[in-house]
């Protein structure tokens, strides 16, 4: 079976097949470093890693480009506000984004900023110009003009009939239902950010940039366009009349939108006091893989309601998972194989695959291996559980890894730098007794702990209990917990 994915622009599910061969091509519209990142944000984020991550366990080659929308109307606005440059205003908030990205296991695309390819930018619009697409203005802005376009509302399907022509619109966000020539380039305004190019002193729109990056890394016809639902108008059916005006091709084969998340039922708000950063939530106490499994829990066409019950469940899933990895990796199970528990593994990654296929069904992929999980649980406890089924056991949970990204136990370090970054920023009042709890305790290594487990056997064998008890006191502190089992001491981290 092909991957399925609901492509907007046809408004309906289709197979996925890309243009070359086994090469895709994708393109997923970066932040606007203006400010953190908020969990909506990375809700879209986390939604096309994961489709990224199963392009690559299908098999193909693929080139993943990101951009970072560095100069726009709102960081335009902040930086004069503040009183330094584009991009130091930008350079705090890009570095944060990369942070929290890896915080949250996400894998790095080709990262792009529009900063960078401002003359090709300027090209472009020149080009656009003169084919008739676009027109300057008196004050040397350029806008599109749109009348020349007829395929204007394809992808928000929207119907443009009866427009004014030369009806303007120069904000870049905008939700008119009435279409208007969009600004590609704004004239230099006192007090803010202007670059000197071929077509004039100014700066670009923030349309134009994500058509010259894309366009530039991926060719001017690509597979897969992706972005939250609020990018489909203007945003990208923008990018499809400047793309499709200056090529003459088809841009983008397939769009790819999440749909927005809201938390305890509603919109997220600064107002509202529902509004969080992946920072707030990791000071509160949350485990960023607690998180990143909650924002991939639903799939991501539908609605995810975000609820503090739902990241404890998320961290109580993520645990029953490492348990499940943990107790197989460390039991010495009887010789030979159980069919059954081989079988299992089997259907459960064909179970998951298919579920990933159904246009990234990340909540039935996840009921696969949880039913896994229970079942070879089961098996364990009533000794069907063979040597020789470990393996494929493991397989099927690392192929599921591979995609969901949350198996790696190294939550305990990321926690302790935003505590840091806490400390250095002065959000002291912030760090919850959780966080402290669970960071704040000087990290051991994994060889540490077993260097102090085996002094801690060597204590005991050598009925020195005080020494052994310091020890054992010790990791506790650390938040090593160690179990004594009829197989031997071992240890996991709280
Ligand atoms: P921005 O930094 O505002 O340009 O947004 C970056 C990405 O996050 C875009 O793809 C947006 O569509 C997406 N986004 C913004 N808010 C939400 C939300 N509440 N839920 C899901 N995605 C969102
Ligand atoms: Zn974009």
């Amino acid at each position: 079976m092909a991957l399925r994915l609901y492509n907007t622009l046809s408004g309906k599910i289709e197979e996925f097949h890309p243009l070359d061969g086994n090469r895709v091509r994708m393109y997923a519209c970066g932040p606007t470093v203006y400010d953190y990142g908020h969990i909506g944000n990375f809700r879209t984020f986390i939604a096309v890693d994961l489709l990224y991550r199963f392009l690559r366990q299908s098999g193909y080659d693929v080139r993943y480009v990101m951009n970072i929308t560095d100069v726009d109307d709102k960081i335009i606005l902040n930086s004069a506000r503040d009183g330094v440059t584009v991009q130091q205003y930008t350079a705090k908030f890009t570095k944060a984004f990369l942070e929290d990205s890896a915080t949250l296991s996400i894998e790095q695309p080709v990262l792009v900023r529009a900063t960078e390819h401002i003359n090709a930018m300027a090209d472009f619009i020149a080009e656009l110009a003169k084919k008739g697409f676009a027109y300057r203005t008196d004050d040397g802005s350029y806008y599109f003009r749109i009348a020349k376009f007829p395929e204007y509302g394809k992808l928000s399907k929207k119907d443009f009939a009866g427009m004014t022509d030369g009806a303007r619109v120069d904000v870049d966000e905008y939700d008119k239902d009435n279409a208007r020539d969009f600004a590609l380039w704004k004239a230099p305004k006192p007090g803010e950010a202007w670059w000197d190019t071929s077509i004039g002193p100014g700066r670009p729109g923030w349309h134009i940039e994500c058509s010259v990056m894309s366009m530039e890394q991926l060719g001017p016809s690509f597979d897969l366009h992706a972005g939250g639902e609020d990018l489909i108008f203007p945003h990208h059916e923008n990018e499809i009349a400047q793309s499709e005006a200056l090529s003459g091709k088809q841009f983008v084969r397939y769009w790819f939108h999440a749909r927005f998340l809201l938390v305890e039922g509603q919109k997220m708000s600064k107002s509202l006091g529902n509004f969080f950063t992946i920072r707030d939530l990791v000071l509160r106490g949350h485990k960023p893989s607690s998180i990143r499994w909650l924002l991939t829990q639903v799939p991501y066409r539908n609605q995810l309601n975000f609820t503090f019950d739902g990241l404890k469940s998320a961290a109580s899933s993520v645990e029953k998972l490492r348990n499940f990895r943990f107790r197989l990796t460390t039991t010495q199970f009887p010789t030979g194989a159980n069919p059954a528990m081989t079988g299992l593994a089997s259907e459960t990654t064909a179970r998951m695959k298919s579920a990933l296929e159904d246009d990234l069904n990340t909540a039935e992929a996840q009921a696969a291996v949880f039913d896994m999980v229970r079942k070879s649980n089961a098996a364990q406890d009533s000794g069907g559980l063979r040597k020789d089924d470990v393996q494929p056991l493991l397989s099927a949970l690392e192929k599921f890894d591979e995609v969901f990204g949350v198996l790696k136990d190294d939550d305990q370090p990321k926690m302790k730098a935003i505590l840091d970054w806490a400390r250095a920023v002065g959000r002291e009042n912030d760090i919850s007794p959780t966080l402290m709890e669970l960071a704040g305790t000087a990290q051991l290594s994994d060889e540490q702990v077993n260097q102090k487990l085996a002094e801690m056997e060597a204590a005991r064998k050598a009925r020195n209990f005080k020494a052994s008890d310091a020890l054992r006191a010790e990791l506790a502190a650390a938040g090593i917990i160690v179990e004594n089992t009829k197989d031997g001491v071992r240890w996991r981290r709280k």
